[in-house]
């Protein structure tokens, strides 16, 4: 595990060494939570977002997009729920004065037995080696027993304190912590506060004082946003049902608890998917959109081994399906993607505030119903954080040689070729620019001529740039350059003329998107 922090460590510095992710104002020591993105890091979070966009609307006959305004009118968020209820409970560990989010402390101690019980079964592997039946290990053995009963124990508590009526039970979430002596893993006591409610969502003034100003909220999620479209995109797009609305966009919350880097923001961007389908079908949707997201994941070649589904044992009250994508960080599973069947609750909720009925016709049927809705949702920042985390390398080479190389997916990556000449002279580098200059309109180049070539192959190994390219003293002569490839480190001699072909369809997003078909 501390091997794993060490890495995380390494990748957060990494980012910001390489221009993929710098703290927010970081001239005045950063902001809580908040991150900027750097050269790099943009070009790798547009490439992110256009892989998420153009697998939804490009390749789904009745899926559109919008883009909505962050601001949003002030009953949308009363609507939802978000005023009342968008709450985590928090609680304050009194020696250390760290706060922490109440329901996490309680899954991180769940999490622990089953650690616990792995270590157990790991153990017995090794001493009875190819004599050990895991199957039957688990169901006699006295120690993963009482483990699992104590995991269960808890599993079952926890639901009921979440599940209380009238919300979460936070006495009942004290109570689980103290008697599970759960300590602060800072100043490790249990010295805790009561657990309190905290509204997640950031709110301003809109307008000048002196014409009255009116509370506005900054969205917690890009949902409602296309929710309160349904009507004018079904309407003036003439939709049927089932379709779907994608948007990408900015979400805010005031997290409790965000020291993972860039996994937990307070201010981050979402992809959402709203599948507007016809009442009853919806868990059929539910199990295709699973799938298709599943799919879009592993399509990037992270080894299936690295996901999983979670479903959630806390449905909230509107929801009849739910379930999460959680990739391997180097700090555990964690969500990625949450997919949710959200019956018809949002629109029902919009046409109760705002009194206009939000339905859809159906031709077939020759009835109006409010339809039902299955949502995909992904944070754009906490993909981005699995692929780096998934690509980074610190590789041993021949002769005791480290590299530091990102093994990006090239479709991704924010540099396709590398341009170098081989010295600054005879004509070397208006050659290099000459192929720059004819391959930038297809790909995103960059010239280097700092620096010896063995250096400059490092410094597009640590951005994840797939090729380089070198222009030598032959290449004046025949017109050919050396091809090196970032993963194998392998060279070749190849024509100026075949580098697009060579390249363009490894490099682009066309090419990941043809295998989700
Ligand atoms: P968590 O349980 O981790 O707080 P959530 O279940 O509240 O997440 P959703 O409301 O389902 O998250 O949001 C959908 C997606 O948005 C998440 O899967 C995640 O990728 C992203 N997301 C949510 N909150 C944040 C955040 N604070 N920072 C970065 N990404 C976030």
């Amino acid at each position: 595990m501390a091997q794993q922090e060490d890495v995380f460590k390494k990748i957060v510095s990494h980012c910001k060494e390489y221009g993929f992710v710098f703290p927010s104002s970081d001239i005045y020591d950063g902001l809580g939570a908040v991150y900027d993105y750097g050269q790099n890091g943009v070009e790798l979070k547009n490439n992110i977002k256009k892989y998420w966009w153009e697998s939804m609307v490009l390749l789904h006959e009745n899926i559109v997009g919008i883009d909505a305004a962050i601001f949003m009118h002030p009953t949308t968020w009363k609507a939802s729920g978000h005023v009342d209820a968008f709450n985590d409970p928090l609680i304050d560990n009194r020696d250390s004065k760290k706060r922490y989010r109440a329901d996490v402390l309680i899954e991180d101690k769940m999490a622990k037995y089953d650690e616990q019980i792995e270590k157990e079964v790991a153990k017995a592997a090794k001493r009875f080696k190819e004599n050990f039946d895991e199957a039957q290990y688990r169901a006699t053995s006295p120690k993963v027993q009482e483990l699992a009963e104590k995991r269960d124990a808890l599993h079952k508590r926890f639901q009921e304190v979440m599940n209380a009526e009238g919300g979460i039970d936070l006495a009942g979430m004290k109570q689980i912590i103290e008697d599970e002596e759960i300590v602060c893993p800072i100043s490790g006591t249990r010295n805790w506060t009561d657990v309190r409610q905290f509204n997640l969502m950031f709110s301003t003034e809109m307008g000048a004082a002196a014409e009255g100003t009116s509370k506005v909220y900054l969205r917690p999620e890009t949902a409602q946003g296309i929710f309160v479209n349904y009507l004018n995109v079904q309407k003036t797009g003439r939709m049927k049902l089932p379709f779907g609305i994608a948007q990408i966009g900015k979400a805010f919350r005031n997290e409790i608890v965000a020291r993972q880097f860039i996994f937990r923001m307070r201010e981050f961007e979402q992809m959402e998917m709203q599948f507007f389908v016809k009442p009853g079908t919806e868990l059929d949707w539910f199990q295709k959109w699973k799938e298709t997201r599943m799919k879009w994941h592993q399509n990037l070649g992270f080894g299936a081994e690295n996901y999983r589904f979670h479903d959630h044992d806390k449905l909230a009250h509107y929801a009849n399906a739910a379930t999460d994508i959680e990739f391997h960080m180097p700090f555990g599973f964690k969500e990625v993607e949450g997919i949710h069947s959200r019956t018809n609750f949002d629109l029902s909720q919009h046409a109760k505030y705002c009194g206009k009925k939000i339905e859809y016709f159906d031709p077939e049927m020759n009835q109006s119903y409010v339809p039902y809705v299955i949502e995909t949702s992904i944070g754009v920042d906490r993909m981005f954080l699995s692929i780096m985390c998934h690509s980074y390398e610190e590789q041993q080479l021949e002769g005791g040689q480290t590299r530091t190389v990102l093994h990006l997916p090239a479709a991704l990556a924010p540099v396709k070729l590398a341009v170098f000449p081989l010295t600054k002279k005879d004509g070397m580098p208006e050659k290099a620019m000459e192929i720059i200059n004819d391959l930038r309109f297809h790909f995103n180049c960059k010239y280097e001529e700092k620096d010896q070539i063995g250096k400059r192959y490092r410094r597009m190994d640590a951005i994840g740039c797939p090729y380089c390219v070198t222009v030598d003293q032959q290449t004046l002569e025949d017109n050919t350059v050396t091809l090196r490839d970032r993963d194998t480190m392998e060279q070749r001699r190849v024509n100026i003329a075949d580098l697009r072909g060579i390249i363009e369809d490894k490099v682009s997003i066309t090419s990941l998107l043809k295998n989700l078909l």
